[in-house]
């Protein structure tokens, strides 16, 4: 049985940002990462090819299809979802070290991969983001100018089935003005640490102080 006054060990929070490819995603995270180093983005593997200025190691760990399928066969992916005709996953050993040191982790996944993490870790924290219009993501596509014609009808095609999920979060955020979306994400960021759950597992001699 559980016991109900047990302290959950992990200490840190895990978020994961799911939007729309345009939404601004990784251009928010950046910026969130740039302002608290305490936060640890998880390096997704991926089989997608790097786009102009993406760097192996820093935006993806980019690797074959051949060896995408021996990682995932020896079950090194916590997760793993195709999207737009790619495979992507993320690294389950380092979740793993994160969560044993404490760490507060962010994922940038699609919906079918957050939905795996939830199962696996309830506590995660599911934000959403929301491009202003339909039209505003196809412009932010086209000016990002990293995708071919065809790459950017995929993915606005792809943004309706993603967008059907923004219901599944737990957060929503609108990234219209990107100033106040990120001080939402800090704003997100904060509360979750001060969740009754990582605060208890953060300050065990309190607890016994305060004989909780
Ligand atoms: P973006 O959508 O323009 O940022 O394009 P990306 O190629 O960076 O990402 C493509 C899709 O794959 C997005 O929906 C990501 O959230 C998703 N994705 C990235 N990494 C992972 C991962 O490790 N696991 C899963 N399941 N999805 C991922
Ligand atoms: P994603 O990671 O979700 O695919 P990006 O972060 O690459 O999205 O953003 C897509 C494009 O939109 C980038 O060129 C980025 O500079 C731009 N962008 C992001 N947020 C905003 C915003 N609030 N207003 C205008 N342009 C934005
Ligand atoms: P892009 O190819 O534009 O970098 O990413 C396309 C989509 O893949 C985005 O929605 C992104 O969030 C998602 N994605 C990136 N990494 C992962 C991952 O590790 N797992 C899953 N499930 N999706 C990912």
């Amino acid at each position: 049985m559980t016991n109900p006054n047990q302290i959950p060990s992990y200490q840190g929070s895990m978020l994961m940002i799911v939007a729309p490819s345009g939404a601004g995603k990784s251009s928010l995270v950046d910026a969130l990462l740039k302002d608290d180093p305490g936060l640890k983005l998880s390096l997704s593997t991926t089989t997608r090819a790097p786009r102009p200025g993406e760097v192996d190691g820093k935006n993806y760990r980019f690797v074959s299809k051949e060896e995408f399928i021996r990682e995932r066969d020896q079950n090194l992916f916590l997760e793993w979802a195709e999207v737009h005709g790619h495979f992507y996953g993320t690294s389950k050993p380092w979740i793993e070290s994160q969560m044993e040191a404490g760490s507060d982790v962010m994922l940038e996944i699609d919906w079918q991969g957050a939905q795996q993490i939830r199962q696996l870790i309830p506590s995660v924290q599911w934000i959403f983001i929301f491009p202003p219009s339909i039209a505003a993501l196809e412009e932010r596509l086209r000016k990002r100018g990293q995708d071919d014609e065809a790459t950017i009808q995929r993915r606005l095609a792809a943004a309706h089935v993603e967008l059907q999920h923004a219901h599944e979060a737990d957060f929503i955020v609108v990234n219209d003005s990107f100033e106040q979306a990120l001080m939402d994400l800090q704003h997100i960021l904060a509360s979750s640490r001060l969740r009754s759950g990582p605060s208890m597992a953060r300050n065990p001699a309190l607890l016994k102080r305060l004989g909780v």
